[in-house]
């Protein structure tokens, strides 16, 4: 049988639209680019028709139909923009503005508030009231991550489907009828895993994360696409950044990965970009201390120190420890430096923590998965356990430390207990840290939001990141640094570029030859629809 839903045809507005039998008329319309004002509608959410915005007439029906609770059906013919309907609109909007606190100078959603631009658009230019402004509490701590300004609520009740439907936590509800309605947490705070999502959905600045209260106008914001790089679960995000700084992150819409939705812990994971503690230059061991260099100084001490370690040792000797925090391009690399030093062990440090059935994925990094298709590593544990007994026995006397969860996990006497039996440790990471007095060589890692290149998600699904920030005119990213490597160790004159990379892992025969990069969109492509490898 098929279930395909019929297409039927629309006319609105004199021009003919094409939509499946049953969708909501508001959907369709916006589908077609049409710009239908409302509130209370959110594709992800159950139809509440509450806010009477979207109200248009329907040839054959006496009444102003509200066009998200409206199947599309064949033959409707439609009008948004005739006197009736303009005037319904301007009387929703100035039924919404009775009450509100027109904070708008002092309120973080100025600029994207969808009150301030419909009644600009649609809304009357003057009050005819004279009656004071309800009063309602302000700026209430409602949770660890958000603040409540009742006054500013319109009502819409996206928040609270939200947190029935998509979190399904429940905090929030609306109290009391009539005038005397208002936004509430019940008897718990509004501390769910995605409780920042009820900002996104708030049409007005009722609904405000703590993170970017009164941080910084919205309009001089710079947005990016990218990938969240707190989970392997690769949610969608728009990056966005004012005067080289991050200032917040955003879901974007990607249907097959987050839907609209983020996690807290991945919207705040954008913080790590800018700490303090970040390394800023390389350094080498000099003296018996760590001091900064050039980059061109630490290149040449590390390709000295490898290559001096391995003619004593052999490449056997080596193991190198992978980061799931590269990229799929910047590991290739790394995977090619790695062969022709011939390592004897090669794995993975991925960081694990809690999971749920929805977004949240245990592998705490972005990229575990475009690791293990490129055949870098084996093994429940990606060979870490093994790569640290082989340390421990002697057989590994010199190891490269790519990323920072290696520590982490390993930490405390094993990790120093190691480190102190290694010939040779060279180290890539962000943060400086007390372990790293014995390396020969320490270059500074970059952030996702500091490169180009790609990230396969749990699901096998490649997407693209791209540079948001500035730096310095001299920096390698973890690209840069391995082929800088390469070619002083393997007399190779190499760039690292996104394109020629993509042709050798397709030249190679990794997974990523059943792809190409001009295929991978804003949405990403996956890799196949049936490979076997999805373990978080
Ligand atoms: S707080 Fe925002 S999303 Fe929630 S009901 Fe009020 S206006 Fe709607
Ligand atoms: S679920 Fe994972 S990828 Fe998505 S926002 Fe949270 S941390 Fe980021």
């Amino acid at each position: 049988m098929n279930n395909t839903p019929k297409v039927a045809r629309v006319i609105v507005d004199g021009r003919q639209l094409a939509a499946h039998e049953g969708t909501p008329l508001l959907q369709a319309m916006l589908d077609a680019g049409l710009d239908i004002p409302h509130y209370c509608y959110h594709p992800k959410l159950t139809i509440d028709g509450s806010c009477r915005l979207c109200q248009v007439r329907i040839e054959g029906i006496p009444k102003l139909q509200i066009s998200c609770n409206t199947p599309v059906r064949d033959g409707l013919v439609v009008h948004t923009e005739d006197a009736e309907v303009a005037l319904a609109r301007r009387g929703v909007l100035e039924l919404l503005l009775l009450n509100h606190p027109l904070d708008c100078p002092i309120c973080d959603k100025a600029g994207e508030c969808w009150l301030q631009n419909y009644a600009m658009r649609f809304g009357s230019r003057f009050s005819r009231t004279l009656e004071p402004r309800r009063k309602h509490a302000k700026r209430i701590d409602i949770g660890e991550r958000m603040l409540l300004d009742q006054e500013r609520c319109i009502l819409c009740r996206r928040c609270v489907r939200f947190c029935r439907e998509i979190s399904k936590t429940g905090e929030l509800a609306i109290f009391d009828l009539g005038e005397r309605a208002v936004l509430d947490i019940y008897d718990r705070r509004l501390d769910n895993d995605y409780s920042m999502c009820t900002a996104d959905v708030c049409p007005v600045g009722a609904l405000e994360t703590k993170d970017f209260h009164h941080k910084l106008r919205v309009w001089f914001l710079e947005e990016t696409a990218s990938i969240c790089p707190g989970c392997s679960n690769g949610c969608n995000i728009m990056v966005c950044s004012y005067k080289n700084r991050i200032w917040r992150l955003l879901p974007r819409r990607n249907d097959a990965v987050n839907d609209t939705w983020m996690c807290d812990d991945g919207r705040l994971s954008y913080k790590f970009v800018m700490e303090p503690e970040r390394l800023r230059a390389p350094l080498v061991h000099h003296d018996g201390k760590l001091q900064q260099v050039a980059w061109a100084e630490g290149l040449s001490r590390a390709a000295t120190a490898i290559s001096s370690f391995k003619q004593a040792n052999g490449g056997k000797a080596f193991g190198a420890v992978v980061s799931p925090h590269l990229t799929n391009e910047e590991n290739y690399r790394f995977g090619e430096l790695i062969a022709a030093l011939g390592v004897g062990r090669v794995a993975m440090a991925v960081r694990r923590g809690k999971s749920d059935d929805f977004l949240i994925k245990p592998d705490k990094a972005a990229n575990a998965r475009g690791v293990r298709e490129l055949g870098l590593v084996r093994g429940n544990d990606d060979g870490l356990e093994e790569l640290l007994n082989a340390c421990e026995s002697g057989e590994i006397k010199g190891l490269y430390l790519c990323g920072d969860d290696v520590f982490d996990l390993v930490g405390g006497e094993r990790f120093a207990r190691i480190i102190d039996r290694l010939d040779l440790l060279v180290i890539q990471a962000l943060k400086l840290r007390p372990e790293f007095g014995r390396a020969i060589v320490v270059f500074p890692s970059s952030t996702f939001a500091e490169k180009n290149g790609t990230f396969t998600n749990h699901a096998g699904r490649v997407q693209r990141i791209q540079r948001v920030l500035d730096l310095p005119a001299d920096w390698l990213n973890d690209g840069e640094i391995f082929t800088g490597l390469l070619n002083l160790l393997d007399s190779r004159q190499e760039h690292f570029e996104i394109a020629p990379i993509w042709e050798a892992m397709a030249r190679d025969g990794t997974a990523f030859a059943r792809l190409r990069l001009d295929e991978i969109g804003t949405g990403g492509a996956m890799l196949t629809a049936d490979l076997g490898i999805n373990r978080s």
